[in-house]
């Protein structure tokens, strides 16, 4: 059976849906107050989240972005401000849907279905078990998803950008030359050289480091090329 988590100040909302998941046979369990869904959501396994945006305390934003330092457990955020929805899909926090209230409970029924049928076929394909994430010092990289978390604020990569930082980080110390890197991240055929490389270094460091003059992560080597340092 399917555990499911409800982060929602709203009693009775909450256990609306509690009563349409319960009648589907999931288990549920609700929490009313943001730092106690906050607290079972990191203690505790369940295999979907519904998070309400605005609560007292800490709010389903930060929640939203706590949880996904550690889990990939689906989130579906739900939200009385259509806005606040838009706002928070742009800034990319990992949630996985978003609904806005009101909404029919069958609705939020059928997508619970199609995000645990969707997680269980990634988790079946060994996607979230194989060496998904990569961890040095503030830096999170999420390999499954594709994001990158500095100090536990998710920063936006390109693919480029990503492949590049994901290359040096799972080769740490080892020093690479820019022709090496061209080869490795882009196509044989396409279009660039390895200045290139220079500039995805720099919008790298832009996003990754304190001080770009100073890197901390990527160092690099004059007349040889780059290095992760861990
Ligand atoms: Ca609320």
């Amino acid at each position: 059976m399917s555990r499911i988590l409800i982060i929602e100040d709203e009693v009775t909302i909450a256990e609306l849906e509690r009563d349409y998941l319960e009648l589907s046979d999931f288990e549920v369990t609700i929490e009313n107050t943001g730092d106690g869904g906050l607290d079972r959501a990191l203690k505790e396994e369940f295999d979907l989240i519904i998070l309400d945006l605005m609560l007292p305390g800490v709010d389903g934003f930060e929640i939203c972005k706590q949880i996904r330092q550690i889990k990939n457990t689906p989130i579906i955020m739900v939200s009385a401000k259509k806005e606040d929805i838009d706002k928070i899909r742009g800034l990319g926090i990992g949630a996985d849907d978003y609904i806005t209230k009101p909404f029919s409970p069958s609705e939020l029924v059928a997508r619970v279905k199609a995000h645990l049928a969707r997680y269980k076929r990634l988790v079946g394909s060994g996607a979230e078990h194989k060496n998904e994430w990569i961890e040095i010092r503030g830096i999170k990289i999420d390999k499954t998803a594709r994001r990158v978390y500095v100090n536990g604020e998710e920063k936006n990569f390109t693919t480029k950008e990503f492949d590049l930082l994901t290359f040096l980080a799972e080769n740490p110390n080892r020093v690479f030359t820019k022709d090496e890197l061209f080869r490795e991240i882009w196509d044989m055929d396409s279009i660039g050289d390895i200045a290139t490389v220079t500039v995805h270094i720099k919008k790298i460091r832009e996003k990754i480091e304190v001080d770009t003059a100073n890197p901390q992560y990527i160092e690099t080597i004059w007349g040889v090329g780059y290095r992760f340092k861990v």
